[in-house]
């Protein structure tokens, strides 16, 4: 079997090295530039960016391309929003930011501190700004004006993701929900571990199941929430493979990229079987490494991308079907130092 993915960063990658071990030929597509092998190929996704060019307007007519009403609701964050608000769903008070309403009004509506987001290719925390009342801001770009999103900043306990797929008939599997800390707005580690958030899982995962059904989904598809006072809350939607699943390819019996590929072509899509806890930690703006292989638990994943400040080069996985192993081993092993904080707060929920 022969499928191709829109975009060809490390997600695409990895769900290729999934692809390859189930005897499925991944082909990464540019998304600038891209071009079939065949015009009825099965073609997914692994980011949510879709810039108008000639490659993404023949896209958008071929056969194979699955999923077109969800890039159509979620890749601009206004219309996901919307669309998050019109089904029902919890998610953090926001409006549209109309450049005459001025920072005041923005925050006559939403309170004292808000995020102002860019409608579009946002990610990483990127395309963000925070307003504070006691702080007059000027806006980044004339570009956000009158189209970006202004949204109430949540005073949440924790964030945590859930992620699940869809087969082409409909059926659908989920992970457990992963508990996640960001640092500057980025992702920085994943805890998964068992029993953590039970009474949160059915709720999450009817979430997740209404979305994906609204949308006719195939594939996998992530939703990161706040938890504030044991409610969950939607920040945002990502209709593809998440950074926050990447734990998945050490502690699951079917990866969040096999479990991918498996759902959009059509393939048995069981339950996965979740071993144990594990924790995944974000390697951002770093040079390569070789102490990270120094412990005989630590799983790299280095993507093998040009240098840049912050930005994602790889991660590393840790699992362990005892959770005290796992934060014994995590103590141990060697990490960037900007990962410390990271590390202490996620030896201290192991241990909790
Ligand atoms: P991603 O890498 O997930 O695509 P992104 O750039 O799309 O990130 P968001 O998920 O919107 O950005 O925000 C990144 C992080 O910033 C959130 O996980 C959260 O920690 C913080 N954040 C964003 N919006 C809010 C909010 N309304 N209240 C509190 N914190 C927020
Ligand atoms: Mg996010």
């Amino acid at each position: 079997m022969n499928i191709a993915v829109l975009g060809n960063g490390q997600l695409g990658a990895m769900m290729q090295q999934a692809g390859l071990r189930i005897g499925v030929e991944v082909q990464l597509l540019d998304i600038d530039a891209g071009q079939l092998a065949s015009p009825d190929m099965i073609v997914t996704a692994e980011r949510e960016h879709w810039p108008q060019n000639a490659f993404t307007t023949s896209l958008a007519q071929a056969p194979g391309w699955l999923n077109a009403k969800a890039f159509h609701h979620l890749a601009d964050r206004i219309r996901q929003k919307t669309f998050i608000t019109e089904l029902g769903l919890p998610t953090s008070p926001w409006r549209v930011f109309r450049t005459d309403m001025g920072q005041e009004g923005i925050h006559a509506q939403l309170g004292p501190d808000v995020f102002l987001k860019s409608p579009q290719g946002g990610y990483d925390g990127r395309g963000q700004l925070r307003l504070k009342q006691a702080t007059p801001a000027a806006l980044p770009f004339p570009a956000w004006a009158d189209q970006s999103l202004a949204e109430q900043a949540i005073a949440f306990d924790t964030e945590v993701s859930i992620i699940g797929a869809r087969g082409r008939d409909g059926q659908m599997v989920f992970y457990r929900l992963t508990e996640n800390r960001h640092q500057d707005g980025v992702l920085a580690f994943s805890i998964s571990r068992p029993g953590a958030f039970e009474a949160l899982q059915a709720p999450a995962e009817d979430m997740l199941r209404t979305l994906m059904t609204a949308l006719d989904y195939v594939g996998v598809m992530a939703v990161e929430c706040f938890v504030v006072d044991g409610k969950l809350l939607i920040n945002e939607i990502a209709p593809r493979v998440h950074n926050s699943g990447h734990w998945t390819q050490a502690a699951a019996s079917i990866s969040q990229f096999e479990l991918h590929v498996r759902a959009v072509c059509g393939m048995p899509l069981p339950e996965p079987v979740q071993q144990g806890a594990a924790i995944m930690a974000n390697l951002l703006g770093v040079a390569y490494d070789q102490a990270w292989l120094a412990h005989g638990a630590a799983q790299l994943h280095w993507y093998g991308k040009d240098y840049r400040p912050g930005r994602k080069m790889g991660h590393i996985n840790l699992a362990s079907p005892d959770v005290r192993q796992l934060a014994q081993w995590l103590g141990e092993m060697t990490l960037p130092a900007e990962l410390e904080a990271s590390r202490s707060w996620a030896i201290q929920r192991l241990a909790s």
